[in-house]
């Protein structure tokens, strides 16, 4: 193992395991597409985004919403990157513009074929307007860099929600469903090969279904056409240890799921 390698699995606690199972995290058999729940190209989360959204994989299914987010989607769709972030910036779609220090559009590789999307900005990413910087930030970017991959080269990573809920609760369904027009257009925008969901919310809203992120974790599934591989939220991993192997398991399916779709 390389020093940098061995430094960055230490980081994410992940030496031993690589030492047992060698440099290949799992035999590499071929992703297959996951018949998808249809996700209309118009709204995602649309009225289905549970309100009781965590990473673990214990949550019994909770009542969704019936929210519509049309009001913030109109008009979103045919906006540029300067016109959207703008429009994210000034946003007063739900309460969680309230007590925002700045929103939190998304940041990266604009052209990229990987895209992340974790939940929403914490206190450190309202201060800086720039997500996952604090500490599960840190854990992402070592997750990044265990499959050679680094924030802002060929990777964005952006949230379900552009704002900051309070107390760093997990979003309401009505604030992802009023969001998701912003995310809807980033990905229309960046056209990405690949989305990563970090945590609940986060599949939840992709794939306009409810997820067990136990039972999603290791299939490939689509929104609009593009794969989508679900895996736990940094901040989940940082206090569930013993789920980090699997996260890397998930992000060597998507990495070698990418490298399918290039070789397709
Ligand atoms: N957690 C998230 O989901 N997003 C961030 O930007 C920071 C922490």
């Amino acid at each position: 193992m390389s020093l940098r390698r061995d430094a960055i699995l230490r980081e994410m606690g992940l030496a031993p395991v690589w030492r047992l199972r060698g440099r290949q995290a799992q035999p590499e058999p071929e992703p297959v597409l996951q018949p998808a729940a249809p996700t209309p190209a118009s709204g995602p989360a649309q009225g289905r985004v549970r309100s009781d959204l965590r990473d673990g994989a214990g949550d019994l299914p909770q009542p969704v919403s019936t929210r519509s987010h049309t009001d913030v989607g109109d008009g979103v769709m045919g906006l540029g990157w300067d016109a959207l972030e703008a429009r994210i910036g000034g946003c007063e779609a739900c309460g969680l513009c309230r007590r925002r220090k700045q929103a939190v559009p998304g940041v990266g590789d604009r052209q990229a074929d990987w895209l992340f999307v974790g939940e929403g900005p914490g206190a450190e990413e309202d201060e800086r307007g720039e997500p996952f910087v604090g500490q599960a930030g840190r854990l992402l970017d070592a997750m990044l860099a265990s499959i050679d991959l680094k924030r802002g080269e060929d990777v964005y990573i952006a949230n379900a929600v552009k704002c900051r809920p309070p107390n760093n609760r997990t979003p309401e369904a009505a604030e992802l469903a009023a969001c998701f027009p912003y995310l809807q257009r980033q990905i229309a925008l960046i056209q990405p090969r690949l989305i990563v969901a970090l945590g609940r919310p986060a599949a939840q809203a992709l794939l306009n279904e409810e997820v067990r992120i136990a039972a999603a974790r290791g299939k490939l599934h689509s929104h609009g056409g593009i794969p989508v591989v679900v895996t736990y939220h940094p901040a989940y991993l940082l206090r569930n240890l013993q789920d980090k192997a699997k996260a890397w398991d998930d992000l060597c399916f998507a990495r070698r799921s990418m490298r399918g779709l290039k070789h397709a």
